[in-house]
């Protein structure tokens, strides 16, 4: 749609009935990139407020409850609003016995109620007939099991004209319907979600979907590139634990390289620093030609149970440290470099971990859940979870990744246009590649197929960028070193931030060049300028951390024990893995031998 001449707004009218979903409404486009002022409406207002007729009619978009629009219609100025703007939203319904007067009113008799779906799953579908814009969701479907009963309107006695973008159980749920010289979009939720109550921690998020999915499709159809946008969308697998030898349980690493460069895939290993000592070189000399295709990352340390879930800052510290030396030591023996992000072993972290992390400048987090342990202190909102990196934790970033099971939530991940990480062990690779394969080509059916990047690259490259006018977009990034590109064939003014506290960085650097910044409001900022096609690393440097002392000592039992259970480990993925009944055996036996949690 777009079609604006200046930045767009998305004016929200608010009534006291429907106040906490007009606020929630707001919140959410804020999040996307689109300014939503909250218009106070009531039955004695004498005109249109004036904040409603400020854009031209052609680029006026509002948005109104069902309840709003009630206590408005009746007015004589109301009636030639709606069908003078580009686009309306209409949110907020309820059940109707038989028939709802306004939505017949709204749709010229094409949609007459609003009914409960009554089951006990729901398939929601989001529809792509190719008349619409192209989303990665498009076409796809889901399943959820629901708190409350969902509402969709009365299938449409009229065909034409009525557009459903998603429907649940086959019933529409959300449409279009032309309005006067514009697009009217109905959402049938009754209420919105605030999208900053805290959560309960590893809260499902695919109750709110529908909504969500509703909202973002009717923004970013309504307001494109004045949205939050990924120039580019990337992806990496990321294989936990093995070390690098011609063979590790399943993985063998000259076949992996082979179908790397024929799929076009690239891949991670979580490489556990323990490891260090271990390295073929033969295998390494191998793997450093596929730099494009193959990395390693931080895996842990020792990889001892929950080992980056304890709270202590100073063991924690230490252990960040240590993992690091590992991995240096393992760079100068076989001239390998290493991504500088750490994959949580066994998905386990506390935020003094993400402290940790951020004092030893990792560039991020990798894990299969964003929640930290610790996450009852400081629980995070649907607005953490649905940005691209939580970053609510010394503003460090943590990128979630999923097994590769369900498409959908890929393509969900898309949407709020996150890199797409996918997370496995060697035993994906136990039937040959064609699970591999199958991502692969799963992945490439999204709108926009995405580029593969070993993990640090993946990471690196992304960010997003809103229009803020002619050759100017305000960027948001995420990790401490950003490779900026500007895609388009024009110079580009960016305007950067990157969630900071004050006084912990010392200079920006551009393509290795000091600029200016500044750090407010718990934001770094500086501009960039870039020619057409160009690219450059912003780094962030900072100021040298608190220096803290080696407080612990590695004891000859802790070592030992550590030895033993990579060990057992090793053994139980090269080996005891291929037979079933052998590996719940070897399970137990390492169970009760680690039982205490010391290591
Ligand atoms: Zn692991």
């Amino acid at each position: 749609m777009e079609g604006f001449t200046k930045e767009p707004r998305l004016v929200v009218l608010s009534s006291e009935p429907s106040a906490v979903s007009d606020r929630a409404l707001a919140k959410f486009a804020g999040f996307l990139g689109v300014t939503a002022p909250l218009v106070p409406v009531h039955a004695e207002l004498a005109g249109p407020p004036p904040e409603a007729l400020m854009a031209p009619a052609t680029e006026r978009c509002l948005a109104l409850s069902l309840a709003t629009f009630r206590i408005l219609k009746s007015q004589s100025w109301f009636p030639s609003l709606l069908p003078q703007a580009k686009a309306i939203l209409i949110y907020g319904f309820g059940v109707t016995e038989t028939e709802c007067g306004d939505l017949k009113e709204l749709t010229r008799g094409a949609l007459a109620s609003v009914v409960a779906v009554d089951a006990k799953t729901f398939e929601y579908h989001i529809h792509g007939d190719g008349k619409h814009k192209a989303f990665p969701i498009s076409g796809r479907s889901y399943t959820v099991e629901l708190p409350a009963v969902p509402l969709a309107f009365g299938s449409p006695s009229v065909r034409d004209g009525v557009d459903t973008l998603i429907s649940v159980n086959h019933q529409p749920c959300f449409v279009s319907v032309p309005s006067g010289r514009g697009t009217l979009y109905l959402l049938s939720s009754p209420t919105l979600v605030d999208i900053d109550v805290p959560l309960p921690s590893n809260c499902p998020s695919r109750q709110w979907y529908a909504e969500l999915l509703g909202l973002s499709i009717f923004l970013r159809s309504v307001f494109g590139r004045w949205c939050w946008t990924a120039p580019a969308r990337t992806a990496t697998i990321v294989i936990d634990d093995p070390y690098l030898k011609k063979r590790y349980g399943f993985l063998r690493y000259e076949s992996l390289a082979r179908e790397l460069q024929q799929t076009g895939c690239s891949l991670t290993v979580g490489f556990i620093p323990y490891n260090y000592w271990r390295s073929d070189r033969r295998v390494t000399n191998m793997l450093r030609g596929q730099r494009d295709r193959f990395s390693i990352a931080v895996h842990g340390c020792d990889h001892t149970t929950a080992e980056f879930a304890s709270r202590d800052e100073m063991w924690l510290n230490q252990k960040a440290r240590w993992a690091l030396e590992r991995m240096d030591t393992h760079t100068k023996l076989t001239q390998m470099p290493y991504d500088e992000v750490m994959v949580f072993p066994q998905g386990r972290f506390s935020t003094k971990a993400i402290q940790a992390l951020k004092e030893c400048r990792y560039l991020a987090a990798v894990n299969t859940t964003v929640w930290p342990v610790d996450a009852a202190e400081n629980p995070l909102t649907l607005r953490d979870i649905l940005d691209v990196a939580v970053t609510k934790y010394d503003n460090f970033p943590i990128f979630g990744r999923r097994y590769p099971q369900d498409v959908f939530d890929f393509a969900v991940d898309a949407l709020f246009q996150k890199p797409l990480l996918i997370g496995e062990h060697h035993a994906f690779f136990k039937s040959g590649f064609e699970p591999l394969r199958r991502v692969a080509r799963e992945l490439a059916t999204l709108d926009t197929p995405p580029v593969w990047m070993p993990l640090q690259g993946a990471l690196t490259s992304t960010f997003v960028v809103k229009r803020a006018g002619s050759g100017h977009y305000d960027a948001r990034f995420f990790t401490s070193l950003l490779r900026l590109r500007n895609a388009t064939g024009e110079p580009c003014l960016y305007s950067l931030t990157k969630p900071e506290a004050p006084g912990l960085v010392e200079a920006v650097t551009v393509g290795g060049k000091s600029v200016p910044f500044e750090c407010r409001s718990g934001f770094l900022k500086c501009d960039v300028q870039l020619g057409p096609e160009d690219e450059r690393d912003v780094k962030v440097l900072y100021r040298a951390a608190e220096h803290r002392s080696n407080h612990y000592r590695r004891s000859w039992n802790f070592r030992s024990r550590v030895f033993a259970r990579r060990m057992l480990s090793d053994m139980r993925d090269n080996y005891l893995s291929k037979s079933d009944r052998l590996l719940a055996a070897a399970e137990k036996v390492k169970d009760r031998l680690f039982k205490d949690g010391i290591v």
